[in-house]
């Protein structure tokens, strides 16, 4: 089992799409363990995309970013953390996949409604840095054999 942390963009608040993003997560069989709304420091966006600190872009990111709160989420599930990245689409949202969440609902490399870590390696580091441990929730799946029956 992994988790992962996914973060609705201001774009995806703004535009009323937390809701819907946040179905299809559930749709997809992801189990929710965490969920508030928060707003992101500049020290936390500057670790969290510590690999882009230096690009031309980057403080344009980091002010979008702050425009209103953001939604986190970590997300449990067998190999959860790929699964996400699949719905979520690549990054340049006007060229994603159709049926992907940018892909159906976005046009910007910006503003492209949703952050998902990257790997399993990213994920670990991430879920921690946005929920402490006490915001995260281990309760009974009722599903049971449904939603992976053996694999
Ligand atoms: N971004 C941008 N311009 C770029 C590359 C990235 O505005 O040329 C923004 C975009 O919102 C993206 C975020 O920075 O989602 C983080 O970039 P990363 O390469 O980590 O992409 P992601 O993993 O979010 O698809």
């Amino acid at each position: 089992m992994e988790r992962t942390l996914v973060l609705l963009k201001p774009d995806a608040v703004q535009r009323d799409l937390v809701g819907e993003i946040i179905s299809r997560l559930e749709r997809k069989g992801l189990k929710i363990v965490g969920l508030k709304l928060m707003s992101l420091s500049t020290e936390l966006l500057d670790e969290h995309y510590s690999h882009l600190v230096g690009r031309p872009f980057y403080p344009e990111v980091r002010s979008f970013m702050q425009r209103t709160p953001v939604v986190a989420l970590c997300l449990e599930g067998v190999e959860c953390v790929d699964a996400v990245r699949q719905l979520a689409g690549i990054t340049k949202s006007r060229e994603a996949a159709p049926g992907t969440i940018r892909g159906e609902f976005a046009m910007s490399v910006q503003a492209n409604l949703i952050h998902c870590s990257d790997s399993l390696e990213t994920a670990l580091v991430e879920v921690p840095r946005f929920f402490k441990s006490e915001e995260l929730f281990e309760y009974e799946d009722v599903l049971g054999g449904y939603l992976y029956n053996s694999s």
